[in-house]
């Protein structure tokens, strides 16, 4: 059986229980190296074949898991975060699919969640932005001009950047161009929930000097919105006395 599992933000804690018990009765493991922390090969049984494929093309990745499914091996292939957020999984699933070989998912700890944690944020605060945008800048890999930073800043919702700490000053000046704020609240979060761990709270206007006095130029997030600032939001109607759910009578 082959399995694409989310190896969580970084802490070898975060990965689901899920994940854990499949990686330590796995025979061949695949993951990204460039991201996935290594520590979480400790929960490896001696004897597993490991593979790095940040030294791999996708052909070489399919080899490898299609010559160990075919020895009927249980294959892991470990992504960071969630596989579903920015992971080149839907390419190998395809090339499975043509191949009739079987495959699950299981789910992980995406960073976007992980930097929430690091820096106890809402990103979904009433009366402030119920919508999180989950965005990055174009880099190698083109994004649609209808989903140009600056018209997706123009919703004022939260927004959260990947792949995009190296290109800080481009991030300001197409939020600005949008309309936004110079002094909007922004965060830089670098390696969540990792032991090197760093995180800076800025505005807009100074993401770039934030992330470069603190030598952040890969591996974080920026999200922007006034959630991060924390104030003028409303309550949540669930928990407020006069309004009554289907578990609770308003008092
Ligand atoms: N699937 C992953 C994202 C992979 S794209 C996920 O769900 O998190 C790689 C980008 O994710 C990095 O460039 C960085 O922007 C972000 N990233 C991954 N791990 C991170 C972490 N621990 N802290 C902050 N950003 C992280």
């Amino acid at each position: 059986m082959i399995y694409f599992i989310g190896a969580g933000p970084g802490d070898v804690e975060l990965i689901t229980v899920k994940g854990q018990k499949i990686l330590k009765k796995a025979d061949v493991v695949i993951y990204a190296g460039s991201l996935v922390n290594p520590d979480l090969l400790k929960y490896c049984k001696t004897g597993t074949r490991i593979f790095n494929s940040a030294q791999m093309t996708l052909e070489e990745v399919l080899e490898v898991i299609k010559s160990s499914d075919s020895e009927n091996k249980t294959v892991v292939r470990l992504h960071t975060g969630d596989p579903c957020l920015y992971g080149a999984i839907r390419e190998q699933m395809d090339e499975l699919d043509k191949m009739n070989l079987k495959y699950e998912s299981i789910p992980g700890v995406s960073s976007f969640c992980a930097a929430a944690s690091s820096l106890n944020l809402e990103y979904t605060l009433p009366d402030v932005s119920q919508t999180v945008i989950i965005s990055r800048l174009q880099g190698r890999t083109s994004v649609p001009e209808k989903e140009s930073l600056r018209s997706l800043a123009s919703h004022n919702a939260t927004l959260v950047l990947f792949l995009s700490s190296g290109m800080t000053e481009k991030v300001r000046e197409e939020l600005l161009q949008s309309g936004i704020k110079g002094q909007t609240p922004a965060a830089i979060v670098y390696k969540a929930s990792w032991k090197e761990e760093k995180k800076v709270i800025c505005t807009v206007e100074t993401l770039s000097k934030a992330a470069q006095e603190n030598n952040i130029s890969k591996t974080a997030l920026i999200i922007i919105g006034e959630v991060v600032s924390k104030t003028n939001y409303s309550r949540s109607r669930l928990y407020a006395p006069d309004f009554s759910t289907e578990f609770r009578k308003a008092k």
